[in-house]
């Protein structure tokens, strides 16, 4: 689903991510740790076409095709969905009409039509039973005085309602409650598939006894520097990351 080749990408010319290679196949769930400033958001950014970042050598090609120069509402069109770590608020938008703007968007540029209207709806009460949504949180204000909790949970119902194939979790260094975790963690076991491949980043190991990953990856100094199973994170959890940098050495 996702192939990612020697990728190098900067941010006013500081190199941050120096030669990133990352194969992730439908059905899979992996997770990226790292210490703080390792590149871990550079990454997710990248991927997703954050133009704040100039990718300078390497490729990144979702379900077989290079989208390296693919804007970021593209890459969305295909199937690439970012979490927000800040998302915005907009009065007077609820999350449901939200979702149907950006359902409908991303169909149009596919080449299809409005998504009718009791399929829709149809859709939304799938989906929010399947996450244990509040009926009353659906027509609320988008991010308007949402707590961290429930702005996870917008953000997974986004999830649900577009069905990526290719879905990064990027949790902010602030982190999760326990509440927020929980959304997070139950809405992704609930969403993961044969067709969709999800990355969560983190460094909370925490995340990872709720999200159980088929492959942890460990980021350092803008490369993925050792990868293994999920009993890797339980050793980071344990050791910490300074046993891996005198390996490296
Ligand atoms: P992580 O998510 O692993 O904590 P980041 O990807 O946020 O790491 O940051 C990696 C490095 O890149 C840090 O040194 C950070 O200061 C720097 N960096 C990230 N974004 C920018 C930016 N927009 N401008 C300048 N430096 C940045
Ligand atoms: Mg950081
Ligand atoms: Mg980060």
């Amino acid at each position: 689903m996702l192939k990612i080749d020697n990728l190098h990408a900067a941010v006013e010319d500081k190199d941050i991510l120096k030669g990133i290679n990352l194969t992730i196949k439908a059905g899979e769930v992996h997770a990226i740790m790292g210490p703080n400033g390792s590149g871990k958001s550079t990454l997710s950014a990248v991927i997703a076409g954050n133009e704040n970042y100039t990718v300078s050598e390497g490729s990144i090609v979702l379900d077989g095709e290079e989208i390296n120069e693919l804007a970021p509402e593209e890459r969305a069109h295909k199937g690439v969905f970012l979490s927000f770590q800040y998302p915005v608020e907009i009065p007077g938008v609820s999350v449901t009409n939200f979702i149907k703007t950006a359902i409908n968007e991303t169909r149009k540029a596919n080449g299809l039509e409005e998504m009718p209207a009791n399929e829709m709806l149809k859709k939304i009460r799938e989906k929010s039973e399947l996450l244990e949504m509040d009926r009353k949180f659906l027509s609320r204000s988008l991010n308007e005085g949402f707590s961290g909790g429930e702005k996870k949970r917008n953000e997974i119902f986004q999830m649900a309602m577009l069905e990526p194939k290719l879905a990064i979790l990027d949790e902010t260094d602030s982190g999760l409650d326990i509440d927020a975790l929980r959304i997070v963690a139950n809405g992704v076991n609930k969403l993961r598939n044969e067709n969709n491949a999800i990355l969560v980043i983190t460094h909370y190991q925490r995340l990872l006894d709720y999200i159980v990953p088929d492959f942890v990856h460990v980021l350092m100094d803008g490369k993925i520097v050792m990868s293994g199973g999920k009993e890797l994170a339980y050793e980071l959890e344990e050791k910490g990351y300074d046993w891996i940098k005198a390996e490296l050495n």
